[in-house]
């Protein structure tokens, strides 16, 4: 370890060499599981927090299992490890700060304070100079009225915490459906925002890595397909024009600059049809658009989290090959494991490289993430092809 330096948001840069240094995941999902691979690969030692019994993460790692909010649990994890980090952002505040005082928690808790709440997120992104959707607060039906008058149809209703995968979200196309969705949603006792639908050509992310010591580099955008609101697949190269791309990567960069992130930033945009980036959302973790990585990068979303909240140099991101992640859902999994077993012919046809990543989760539930393929090849149509042509997703394609 070398000394210390404090900066801005009061995270400190020490060198957590590999060999010396056991590092705490709060959270046991597939995020901690690759996280745990990447860093054991590198020499790290891993003791994971997650109330679930043979987690994914805990198969890998070492596992205390306690509810994420267990305060005794939580410290008993800063007592055995040297650095902690999470793998989702929902982390209990008490938590949070207790983990901050009795441990090193690189990331800090302010980049959670700010993502975990979509105005707060809205305005740190503004503050880095960078465009959003235009957004109002809404607090009463009035206020409603008054920003869809402002803003226009089609518009976004959103709950400003404990939204994902769509949910906490209502679409208004006419004045008349307004009020509907603003009960609907402000039952639910969350604060609201409405947003400007922004009509987009695609949605593309960025993965942006900010080390202790200040170091920044971006993965290349993945353009994301989501089906029923779920990541589907990243294609990478996005099929966006080259300017669009740098573009993306240097604002994902002034946004994990501005607000001073440690670790992974993951930022999310829409491309909209005159060329304009808005930037719809911020996840300070590794990211399912950032999982293209792990085969057709020359560092891997994992290897860089972990390089960047131990203080090392951050890896090279140059992509090495064109490549399709395609993500898969619990009712994916059996006819993917089954193709495994055979040569896969449309693969050899297509001269696509396919590489199947499980996640050890036990029940393969409709809709849940249990793993994902990437597929390495010399042009992603080609990519695509291999999803279309073994009918595993045709279900979800349509
Ligand atoms: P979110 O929960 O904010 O990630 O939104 C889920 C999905 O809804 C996004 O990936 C978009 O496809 C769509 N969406 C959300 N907000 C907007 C918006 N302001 N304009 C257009 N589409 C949106």
């Amino acid at each position: 370890m070398s000394g210390t330096e404090k900066s801005k948001n009061g995270s400190q840069h020490r060198v957590m060499l590999p060999g010396h240094t056991t590092i705490g995941i709060l959270g046991g999902g597939q995020l901690g599981r690759m996280l745990t691979l990447a860093g054991t690969a590198m020499g790290y030692r891993f003791i994971t927090l997650d109330p679930a019994k043979d987690a994914p993460c805990g198969q890998v790692a070492r596992q205390i299992e306690a509810g994420y909010a267990d305060e005794g649990a939580a410290l008993e994890l800063a007592r055995q490890c040297d650095v902690i980090t999470y793998e989702f952002e929902n982390v209990d505040a008490g938590v949070a700060a207790l983990l901050e005082r009795e441990s090193y928690v690189p990331q800090g808790s302010s980049l959670l304070y700010t993502t975990q709440h979509r105005l707060r997120e809205k305005r740190a992104i503004e503050a880095a100079g960078v465009r959003v959707a235009p957004y109002r607060e809404i607090t009463s039906a009035d206020t409603m009225q008054a920003a869809v008058g402002e803003l226009g149809v089609p518009c976004v209703l959103k709950t400003v915490t404990g939204g994902y995968d769509g949910k906490g979200q209502r679409v208004i196309r006419d004045a008349a459906q307004a009020l509907k969705a603003y009960e609907e949603l402000a039952a639910t006792g969350a604060e609201l925002v409405l947003e400007q639908f922004i009509k987009f050509d695609c949605e593309i992310s960025v993965v942006v890595a900010r080390s202790t010591a200040g170091e920044i580099k971006t993965f290349p955008p993945a353009e994301n397909i989501h089906v029923n609101n779920i990541l589907h697949a990243s294609i990478v190269p996005a099929r966006v024009p080259a300017d669009i791309q740098l573009e993306a990567q240097k604002l994902a960069a002034a946004v994990a600059e501005s607000m001073e992130a440690v670790g992974l930033l993951a930022v999310e945009m829409f491309v909209a049809a005159d060329g304009r980036l808005y930037v719809n959302e911020l996840a300070p973790r590794p990211h399912n658009s950032g999982h293209y990585t792990m085969e057709a990068c020359a560092t891997s979303q994992f290897e860089q989290h972990i390089r960047a909240i131990c203080g090392l140099p951050l890896g090279d991101t140059t992509l090495l090959s064109p490549v399709v992640m395609v993500n898969v859902l619990g009712e994916h999994l059996e006819p993917v494991i089954e193709r495994t077993g055979a040569p896969d012919g449309d693969a050899i046809e297509l001269g696509v490289i396919p590489k199947l990543h499980i996640y050890g989760k036990t029940e393969a539930k409709t809709g849940r993430k249990m793993g994902h393929v990437n597929l390495l090849c010399h042009d992603v149509e080609e990519g695509l092809q291999w999803i279309e042509q073994t009918t595993i997703w045709r279900n979800t394609n349509s």
